[in-house]
């Protein structure tokens, strides 16, 4: 028996549209809910990743501005735009996209930017309060995972969860989100011995690493839950995850393609965060 195949661009388009009547509403208050987006250098995957945000509040009806600022752009320069974002009142997110140029400091960029105004969530304190289980805004990518995973049908309390990587944007997030809604977890990373063992105790399965198919079926527990948020250029330009789907498939209960599963989850995400962020400033006038 194949797998379900969990489609973040059908989950994602539902939560689009339902997004579409908060902005409604809000602006009925006369509140336009505000993006910020800042782009610095020429990084082909950041400039897709940018116009897909973009295009995506044209659709909910968010209104955005795009700030590209050349790879020459000094760390002054970056922190001065982004404390003139602080304050713009147009503006209820920002989001400065990631990675930046190596002579950037990143930490300081994500430290600036106004925790109110964090849609990403990766200031301190909204990961602080990710932890404390009081979040203002869900980080994007782990949020995604965990309404594909509703989406399949599981119930995550005492399930056997396994993240695969740790990264502060993905895997560290994740974990501590599946802890919240009760399952038991586990997190690997590159260091972990018997991947293999650990990944077949999995009910529910993240994988997040950034290696091309790395995970495959016979690492999978029957039935289980796969999502795959890796995203690797081959270099026949083909996208795939970190999961080999066609080996997967015939094992996972259910699993995530690549592209068209995590990918256009996070997008989403960024958009209910924005909604959010205009709800959370219209309260705090
Ligand atoms: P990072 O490179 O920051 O983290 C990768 C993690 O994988 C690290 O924790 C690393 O371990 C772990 N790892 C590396 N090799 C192995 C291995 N052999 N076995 C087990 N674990 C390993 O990546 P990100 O978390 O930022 O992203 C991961 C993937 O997800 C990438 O492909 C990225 O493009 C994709 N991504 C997709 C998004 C989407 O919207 N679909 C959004 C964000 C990311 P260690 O800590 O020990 O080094």
């Amino acid at each position: 028996m194949t797998a379900k195949i969990i489609s973040g661009k059908q989950v994602a388009a539902r939560i689009k549209e339902s997004l579409k009547n908060e902005v409604g509403l809000l602006k009925s208050k006369g509140i336009l809910p505000g993006l910020a987006v800042v782009i610095v250098g020429s990084d082909p995957a950041s400039r897709i990743y940018v116009n897909s945000k973009k295009k995506a509040c044209e659709e909910i009806g968010i209104y955005s501005e795009e700030y590209a600022l050349s790879e020459e752009t000094t760390q002054e320069e970056l922190l001065r735009l982004v404390r003139t974002l602080n304050e713009k009142k147009d503006v209820h997110g920002i989001l400065v996209q990631l990675p930046l140029p190596n002579h950037l400091n990143e930490k300081e960029v994500i430290n600036t930017i106004n925790p109110d105004k964090d849609v990403d969530a990766f200031h301190p304190i909204n990961v602080g309060k990710i932890m404390l289980g009081e979040p203002d805004y869900l980080p994007c990518t782990p949020a995604g995972v965990m309404e594909l995973i509703k989406e399949s049908g599981i119930d995550i309390a005492g399930k056997e969860c396994v993240v695969v990587g740790r990264s502060n944007i993905v895997g560290k997030p994740q974990a501590m989100l599946l802890l919240q809604q009760h399952g038991t977890v586990t997190i690997c990373h590159s260091r972990t011995k018997n991947l293999k063992e650990v990944c077949k105790r999995a009910d529910i399965l993240v994988v997040a690493v950034g290696k091309p198919q790395i995970i495959t079926g016979d690492m999978i527990k029957p039935g289980a839950v796969v999502i795959d948020v890796g995203m690797n250029r081959l270099e026949n330009r083909k996208l795939v995850g970190d999961v080999e789907f066609d080996s997967a498939v015939n094992v996972a209960g259910a699993i995530t393609p690549v592209p068209g599963g995590v990918g256009p989850m996070t997008i989403a995400m960024l958009m209910k965060n924005t909604v959010k962020a205009a709800q959370i400033q219209l309260l705090s006038k």
